[in-house]
């Protein structure tokens, strides 16, 4: 091939996702395999989004509405804030994508933490832009050391919070003294994937910060419905930002760019408050239970307000994943994220946690960890 591939396209690490379950199954000859490596709702999606989805699967010869009319007003009611302060995307991932490409030129910056999202970094890296990528301090954003990385090409900031894959969430305070620190060239992208998941009382109220003019960098916030509301394969997501910012937003954004089926399955899924409300308190008490009995295994747990935690298995984490997938248990490494002992580990059903917990056992055991 003679087609001159640009050198930032080249150089892309392509995006590591979980393994999948049926080749889990195919591979290593188990049966029932159970996933608990993608943050991924395990009661799946609102019955009543299944039903809205199949009743409009007739009419899929049609095109979308490329201005989610219906979804943005149900999304607009739901959240209290102005329709014009919502672009909604393919995913959160898309949101991100198009968050660089209306912002970002080459020679710009966009800073980052790591371990955090893959997607920032290969966003950014696609547009040809510049990565700078802090360490997390004690598990937690470093935001100070943030502020002081900013420079007069900084764009975007990307802070997931709660933060994946350690569970660990910033105050509000702390947020207003990194935008105040910013200069008013860079925007702060507050990445809320998980926030459904946390104590109410540490949620940041991101509509009004996102809606208010401030000194210092603005704050986007985006969300998704892949996660709480169990629709990850239908790829949904939004941003919340200044109407300004959302006009840049369209602009750039394909005219179909959120399919036909996900408008009318988030709307059904968003009128069915109770499996919401379900998958959260079923989630955390998952979480307490899963983290009290690995505790019990000699393992040490970090606090999560999240859906996921992190686990120190006290031994090389690799192997013990390996092991793990023997028994059709798929959880995540964190090798690759510079922590070489832990795994990150899914909330499932009472019924995959209690199989996870008798394979982590067996394991551990096998191994001769803890
Ligand atoms: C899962 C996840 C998302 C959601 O991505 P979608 O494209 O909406 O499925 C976003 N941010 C983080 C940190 C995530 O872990």
């Amino acid at each position: 091939m003679k087609l001159p591939i640009p050198e930032h396209i080249r150089s892309i690490v392509p995006y590591p996702p979980g393994k999948p379950l049926d080749e889990l199954e195919r591979q290593y000859g188990v049966k029932n395999a159970i996933k608990l490596a993608s943050n991924e709702n395990p009661w799946g999606p609102s019955p009543r989004a299944i039903a809205a989805i199949t009743a409009a699967l007739p009419t899929l010869h049609r095109y979308p509405d490329g201005s989610s009319y219906a979804l943005t007003q149900a999304l607009a009611r739901h959240l209290h804030c102005a329709p014009e302060m919502l672009v909604l995307g393919n995913g959160s991932d898309e949101m991100l994508g198009l968050l660089v490409s209306a912002c970002m030129e080459p020679g710009d910056e966009a800073i980052s933490s790591f371990p955090s999202f893959l997607m920032y970094q290969k966003c950014v890296q696609v547009q040809g832009c510049r990565n700078i990528v802090l360490p997390l301090k004690d598990m937690r954003h470093d935001l100070e050391a943030i502020a002081r990385a900013a420079t007069s090409r900084t764009r975007l900031v990307f802070l997931d919070n709660p933060n994946n894959p350690t569970g660990s969430l910033f105050p509000e305070a702390a947020l207003l003294e990194l935008c105040r620190a910013l200069p008013d060239t860079a925007l702060v992208v507050l990445d809320e994937a998980y926030r459904d998941f946390a104590d109410p009382a540490l949620q940041l109220d991101s509509v009004r910060l996102a809606g208010e003019q401030r000194q210092g960098a603005q704050i986007v916030a985006l969300r998704t419905f892949s996660k709480a509301y169990g629709l990850a394969g239908l790829r949904l997501g939004y941003g919340l930002m200044r109407p300004e910012l959302a006009a840049m937003l369209h602009r750039v954004r394909h005219p179909f760019n959120v399919n036909s089926l996900a408008q009318v399955g988030v709307v059904a899924a968003l009128a069915d408050q109770e499996h919401y409300a379900r998958t959260i308190s079923g989630t955390r008490a998952g979480l307490a239970c899963l983290q009290e009995a690995v505790n019990g295994l000699g393992c040490r747990c970090f606090p999560s307000q999240s859906n996921f935690f992190l686990v120190d298995v006290q031994g090389d984490a690799n192997r013990l994943y390996e092991a793990m997938l023997h028994r059709g248990v798929i959880t995540r490494s964190m090798s690759a994220y510079g922590f070489p002992n832990y795994l990150r580990i899914t909330v499932g059903t009472e019924a995959e946690n209690r199989r996870f917990l008798t394979a982590l056992a067996e394991c551990l055991h096998e191994l001769h960890y803890g």
